[in-house]
């Protein structure tokens, strides 16, 4: 089975991270592989057979190493899509460009991504791509299995969960943690030494700076807010008498 993972760097959070399998500073921000990324490309691992699993990003220059990691780490293919025009995408033009990428670079039997990516945190891409490449596609997976030529997946419901089954080729998400990616080898990391790491950039793709990146964009993010993980603005202070007597109050009030 011939299988895309879609990989995406992402800044590292103190909730998410792991063993530290790439450490880089982009604008001061240290980044490392989603999540549910390294479980996508797990599952590809486990799933390819003799075939072969390609590992494509979208994103800065600087990647070229940490893809070689993932080489390491079993891929047979690394592919960086890399070009300033590409920057400022939105998912849509992030869906469009990996796509244009995905059908220069071969067929594919399955496509696999992430749920989601911890910094944007849409969920968009997969069913994006999956438009793009006129393919079916199915979210949120845990596992996935290749049983008599079918592909089977199980999907987390609120009470239990589902199996489907799969047309190919398809698109298809991961959740994050559902599978643990394995240690590089010693043979695998003298194989990615000398890898190649294949570089493909808009024009490349007979994309123009107006389809894509920043311009080739539907949607814009107009205005941020920073907040850390475990706190919330204050909206009224209250000493700590009044807060005892709030909170008698409140217990009257719900028959305590
Ligand atoms: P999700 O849909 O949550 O990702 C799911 C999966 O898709 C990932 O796990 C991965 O498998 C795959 N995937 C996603 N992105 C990539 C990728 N780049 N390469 C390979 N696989 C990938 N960023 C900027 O730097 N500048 C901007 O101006 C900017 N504007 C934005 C405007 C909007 C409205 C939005 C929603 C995002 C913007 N972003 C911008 C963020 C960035 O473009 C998004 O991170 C990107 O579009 C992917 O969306 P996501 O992170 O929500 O991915």
């Amino acid at each position: 089975m011939n299988i895309l993972v879609c990989v995406k760097a992402v800044p590292v959070t103190a909730q998410v991270e792991t063993d530290g399998q790439f450490r880089l500073r982009r604008d001061g921000v240290k980044l490392q592989w989603n999540i549910a990324d390294e479980s996508a490309l797990e599952a590809a691992l486990q799933l390819k057979g003799s075939g072969a699993v390609t590992v494509l990003t979208m994103g800065p220059a600087k990647l070229e190493e940490p893809l070689r990691e993932l080489l390491a780490r079993g891929a047979d293919r690394a592919v960086l899509l890399s070009d300033p025009v590409l920057a400022g995408a939105d998912t849509y033009a992030t869906a469009k460009t990996l796509a244009a990428a995905i059908k220069k670079l071969g067929s594919f039997d399955l496509i696999l991504c992430g749920a989601q990516a911890i910094d944007g945190e849409t969920g968009q891409v997969p069913g994006m791509l999956a438009g793009a490449l006129e393919m079916a596609c199915v979210t949120g997976c845990e596992d996935l299995r290749l049983t008599d030529g079918v592909v089977r997946l199980e999907r987390r419901l609120e009470r239990g969960s589902a199996v489907l089954s799969v047309k190919l080729p398809a698109v298809v998400s991961l959740r994050a943690y559902s599978y643990a990616l394995r240690l590089p080898g010693i043979l695998g990391m003298r194989r990615a030494k000398q890898a190649q790491v294949e570089i493909l950039t808009a024009e490349m793709l007979g994309l123009t700076p107006e389809s894509c990146g920043l311009k080739g964009s539907l949607t814009a993010v107009v205005a941020t807010k920073t907040q850390f993980p475990g706190l919330r603005s204050c909206e009224k202070q209250t000493d700590a008498a009044l807060g005892a007597k709030n909170l008698l109050a409140m217990c009257r009030e719900v028959g305590l």
